[in-house]
């Protein structure tokens, strides 16, 4: 099914900045609040956010089977209750309205008046309320790294890994979105030359690349999903800062895995692009070998070529570009984790979210954690200032961006920031 919104060729008559990620092709969803009214879902392009609330009150999108409920709303999911279909026409009929052609609605001026915001004048809000996070561990260089670091390079990735979408199941109330900084966590930790454990802040806290993807609606339990399937079930992704504390996660994931060297906090960014605005950026994976059992077998491309890139900001200091990545460089795509995941009959459900893994590339400069970046410490990163980074410092504020581009359309999800504050 052709997607009408993603058209190259459209263009809008809100201005749009030429390095924007926010073009008529793109129509993301989150939730915005400006003070004194509730929160709401809101659309943006360029810089100028787009109330949906106040546009369905004045009309413009009846018929497509919406309610004002879905928008008056601090989250998206009653929105997304609407599933693939409803969320591609309210897509398609955003765009048309939108259009340089269209004069519905850009002569008039008492509704613009109340419908658009400057994207200055507007606070961004967490835009989904998730019910279940799970952190996949899909990227084969990031995971040979952490082999490489942690045991030797001729056993770095386990024997499951290149037959199954290694993940854990993380926790959803510390998943939080831009701009809210957080402190330094605490715990129990080992260092090499110590005896026994000792209790203290974390001093090797890192940042972890990843996208996220969340769901609509999946099936019950004990039906699954197969990776023709995943599509219709996958609303749009996100950016994530999965922020771990290595020191504390080293001392304690033997035997079941991450727990609170995880879950002291993981930033998103604020606007959801869809899978749709998506799908022009679509690229082959890697050769996988050896082949995969069949449930975990895909047709058609699958990946997504998204570049990343990681920043480093020091209290009043520049921002340092400590890596550069790209989403295509998964082993494993999303359909394989959704199959994977359900093949037991675990069951999805609206809001859900998806960890990527860190996602590392094929060279030195691509990789997405300082653990990597600094090789555990022994390459010191050198910022701008003088200053060497082996992981995050205190104030420092770390920045992660990504976007698509090809054929002249750049599809992007703007940023995810937040700064690291000392320890409570
Ligand atoms: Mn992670």
């Amino acid at each position: 099914m052709s997607i009408k919104a993603n058209n190259p060729a459209y263009k809008s008559w809100v201005e749009v900045p030429s390095d924007s990620d926010f073009p008529i092709q793109n129509i993301p969803f989150g939730i915005i609040s400006t003070g004194d009214d509730s929160p709401r879902v809101a659309t943006r392009i360029g810089d100028t956010v787009i109330d949906l609330k106040v546009i369905f009150e004045f009309g413009y999108l009846e018929g497509l089977g919406f309610n004002v409920e879905d928008f008056a709303s601090a989250t998206l999911n009653k929105m997304m209750r609407h599933g693939k279909e409803g969320t591609r026409i309210l897509r398609d009929r955003i765009s048309v309205l939108f259009q340089e052609s269209n004069d519905e609605l850009k002569n008039n001026k008492s509704h613009l008046e109340k419908l658009l915001l400057d994207i200055d004048d507007v606070e961004l809000l967490m835009p989904i309320s998730i019910g279940d996070y799970t952190d996949f561990y899909s990227s084969e260089q990031h995971a040979f790294n952490v082999g490489c670091l942690f045991r030797d390079p001729n056993n770095a990735l386990l024997p499951n890994w290149k037959h199954i979408p290694v993940g854990y199941h993380g926790r959803a109330s510390s998943i939080i979105a831009s701009g809210i900084d957080f402190h330094r966590p605490k715990g129990q930790k080992k260092p090499p030359t110590a005896e026994i454990p000792v209790f203290g802040e974390s001093s090797l806290l890192d940042f972890e690349l990843e996208t996220a993807f969340f769901t609509y609606e999946g099936k019950p339990l004990g039906d699954h999903i197969t990776t023709e399937e995943a599509d219709e079930y996958i609303f749009g992704m996100a950016l994530l800062n999965d922020w771990s504390a290595r020191d504390i996660q080293g001392w304690e994931y033997v035997p079941l895995g991450p727990f609170l060297g995880k879950n002291f906090a993981s930033h998103i960014s604020c606007w959801i692009v869809t899978l749709d605005a998506l799908e022009p950026f679509r690229v082959s994976g890697p050769n996988q070998d050896p082949v995969v059992l069949p449930y975990l077998e895909y047709t058609g491309d699958k990946h997504i070529d998204i570049n990343l890139e990681v920043l480093i900001k020091p209290e009043d200091g520049q921002e340092n570009s400590v890596a550069k990545s790209n989403y295509k460089h998964m082993y494993w795509n999303m359909n394989q984790q959704l199959a994977h995941h359900t093949v037991n009959g675990c069951n999805m459900r609206l809001g859900d979210c998806y960890g990527s893994g860190t996602i590392s590339g094929p060279q030195e400069g691509q990789f997405g954690s300082m653990l990597e970046i600094s090789w555990k410490g022994t390459k010191p990163f050198k910022m701008n200032d003088g200053t060497e980074r082996k992981f995050i410092n205190d104030n420092d504020t770390v920045i992660m961006r990504g976007f698509s581009e090809k054929n002249g359309v750049r599809i992007g999800f703007g940023e995810v920031k937040a700064k690291v504050l000392p320890t409570k």
